[in-house]
């Protein structure tokens, strides 16, 4: 077979796999017709976690839904989402206290944890919030600083269109097993293992 032989003999394979594998999509996308409140997870140990949670509360406000935020773990930096969002009317429940690993009070903790959770109550029970990012939520419920069935009634028990994202390492399996969509992010490198510090308009 000559190299032009050869060559047209790839493309034809190539267009009939592809055509086999659009049609297999075109199957699935037509099949996937129910349209209701997504609960997704966003864990593991990589970078993107809290990142990825905000983009898809970004792109929501972008189409015009409204969106509520609770950070379960308040940085010691500002919070660039924050500043933006705040600017589209995204109501803001931050947590009392800073990074738990930095924290020796355990009291507090909880009480901090409670307060917030309280806020994440309100928004998980107002049907006029299109989508709830609950941000390092997984922490409180490793730490024992939240009662786990609780919070996940009240996922459960949220209106039926809303979505929620929550983030965080660890997520307690209960909260996996409600969850619609679950990533796990992995870590294969990060610059801070290479002395590089966080810096403003990359990593908060
Ligand atoms: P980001 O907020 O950048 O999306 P994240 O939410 O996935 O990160 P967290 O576990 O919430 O990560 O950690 C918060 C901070 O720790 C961030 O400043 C992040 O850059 C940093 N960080 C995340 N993953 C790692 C890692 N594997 N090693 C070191 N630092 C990390
Ligand atoms: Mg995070």
């Amino acid at each position: 077979m000559s190299d032009v032989d050869k060559s047209t003999n790839r493309s034809d394979n190539h267009q009939k796999r592809q055509q086999r594998l659009k049609e297999k999509v075109d199957e699935r996308i037509s099949a996937a017709q129910e349209e209701r409140g997504i609960l997704q997870v966003i864990t593991g140990n990589g970078k993107g976690k809290t990142t990825a949670g905000f983009g898809t509360v970004t792109r929501a406000v972008g189409h015009g839904l409204k969106a509520g935020v609770v950070q379960f773990i308040k940085g010691t930096w500002d919070c660039g989402e924050r500043k933006l969002l705040e600017k589209f009317d995204v109501p803001f429940v931050v947590m009392a206290t800073g990074f738990t690993w930095e924290t020796q009070n355990r009291e507090a903790d909880i009480a901090a944890a409670k307060t917030a959770w309280q806020g994440a109550k309100e928004m998980l029970a107002n049907p006029e919030l299109d989508i709830v990012l609950l941000d390092e939520l997984t922490y409180m419920l490793s730490y024992d600083y939240l009662p786990v069935d609780e919070v996940i009634d009240c996922l459960a028990n949220r209106p039926k269109h809303q979505f929620v994202v929550v983030t965080g390492r660890a997520a307690h399996r209960k909260l996996v097993e409600l969850a619609d969509t679950v990533s796990e992010v992995k870590n294969v490198k990060h610059a801070f293992d290479a002395g590089i510090k966080a810096q403003v308009g990359f990593d908060y």
